[in-house]
């Protein structure tokens, strides 16, 4: 009690998680990225005294569904089932979703949802759980077009605003910009004016698929540079929520959490977009987090004894942040050795030379792939190629521990 002159316990904090479709961790200024300056309001959290940038977090799969279901449920694929477009035994339908979670913690809870696969429509359960679920945007004609960050930040602004400061809450702003198509934002310009190639601002994802095999260096730069112009117009639209926060001065009792669903592929091996992989440019996930003073001692993220962070680990660590109890099955501690695992169908049936099964372990540096429809393994060494471009020869002595953890209970089985 305050008025007592000795500090008690400080009150609940609220809790903030931003996700932005479809980032790549590695196009972040916090993670070393100079080419443009994408994310100066990340920066800025990244060097906040309370701020932490985390290297290695592994994102669970390559495309939006099971990411955010392991945001939302913390729980791989295999404990989620959130693997096809429709699946069965979904944990989303469960009563351990983040939202449920921090509702029966007495949190008022709160997601604004940009992407149209997890609009209610979909009836895909990612709202389980949440009082408010403003998917306005993802029901939006053409959903790939134009750009959305502003309406995620005002509905969040907005219901931030209407909260009671006897509650506490749990918000999700899901940001969408970044993704396909490539957007020419007005205030920077970031494309070479010399360049004369077919890549354009908005170019249809129809014409991306078409082009994406035959790329050449200055195609590449401009689709690099029209997605670093997405990803800056996005970091501005956080601003204006961190902005927000501040001016009602509940910046001090926010954590703020910031990560993204999967990468993106820009070119490289021939392919724009997201599923066909688990390299490095679709599972290096950004994990930006600002825990203010009063809940430093309360914040747990344990790091893998193989390197690295899983993403399941978040949902426990926004709740233990929170003084809340984690669900018997969720754990805030790191597995010894780190996995992601894709199993896309594509959603268009001409679309069918994308469907993909592949399974991916991390661990001590080391990443190991296999395709479990090729049956094609690929090994890399993380420290000497972080982009994963060079396989390791078949003779390296790192493939029988990596193939041997194939044997642990870690993928989901039922294809
Ligand atoms: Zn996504």
């Amino acid at each position: 009690m305050s008025c007592g002159g000795k500090e008690g316990p400080p009150p609940p904090p609220n809790v903030l998680l931003v996700v932005v479709d479809t980032l790549r961790a590695d196009h972040l200024t916090p993670y070393g990225y100079s080419v443009h300056n994408t994310t100066p309001v990340l920066q800025s959290l990244a060097e906040d005294p309370y701020g932490k940038t985390y290297h290695g977090m592994l994102g669970s799969s390559s495309w939006t569904k099971p990411g955010v279901a392991t945001l939302f449920t913390g729980l791989d694929p295999r404990g989620h089932n959130v693997m096809r477009l429709v699946g069965k035994g979904s944990k989303l339908n469960d009563a351990h979703t983040l939202g449920a979670e921090f509702g029966r913690g007495g949190y008022a809870t709160g997601c604004v949802m940009s992407n149209f696969l997890l609009a209610k429509r979909m009836r895909s359960g990612f709202e389980q759980g949440f009082d408010f679920y403003d998917d306005t945007v993802a029901n939006k004609a053409d959903p790939h077009r134009g750009s959305t960050a502003v309406n995620i930040s005002n509905s969040g602004i907005e219901w931030i605003t209407k909260q009671n400061e006897l509650k506490p809450w749990m918000l999700v702003l899901h940001y969408f910009d970044p993704h396909a198509s490539f957007e020419d934002i007005q205030e920077v310009d970031w494309v070479d004016p010399n360049y004369e190639g077919w890549v354009v601002g908005g170019a249809s994802t129809d014409l991306l698929r078409e082009k994406e095999s035959s790329m050449t260096a200055g195609d590449r730069a401009a689709l690099n540079a029209y997605y670093d112009e997405e990803i800056f117009a996005t970091d501005q639209q956080i601003g204006r929520v961190f902005e927000a926060l501040k001016r009602q001065g509940l910046w001090e009792n926010t954590v703020v959490l910031f990560t993204s669903d999967h990468g993106e592929e820009l070119g490289e091996r021939g392919h724009i977009g997201h599923t066909q992989t688990l390299r490095s440019e679709l599972v290096d996930l950004p994990f930006v987090v600002r825990v203010p003073k009063a809940y430093q001692s309360a914040w747990n993220m344990p790091e893998s004894a193989g390197g690295g962070y899983a993403m399941r680990q978040i949902y426990p660590a926004m709740l233990t942040v929170a003084g809340l109890p984690v669900p018997e099955d969720r754990s805030v501690e790191a597995p010894p050795f780190l996995i992601a695992q894709v199993d896309f169908v594509p959603v268009r049936k001409e679309h069918i030379e994308k469907y993909v099964q592949k399974r991916a372990l991390r661990k001590n540096g080391m990443q190991y792939i296999l395709d479990t429809r090729s049956g094609e393994e690929l090994l890399f060494d993380l420290n000497a190629d972080p982009t994963m471009q060079s396989p390791l020869p078949a003779e390296h002595e790192a493939w029988a521990g990596m193939r041997a953890l194939l044997d642990e209970p870690v993928f989901w089985e039922e294809y």
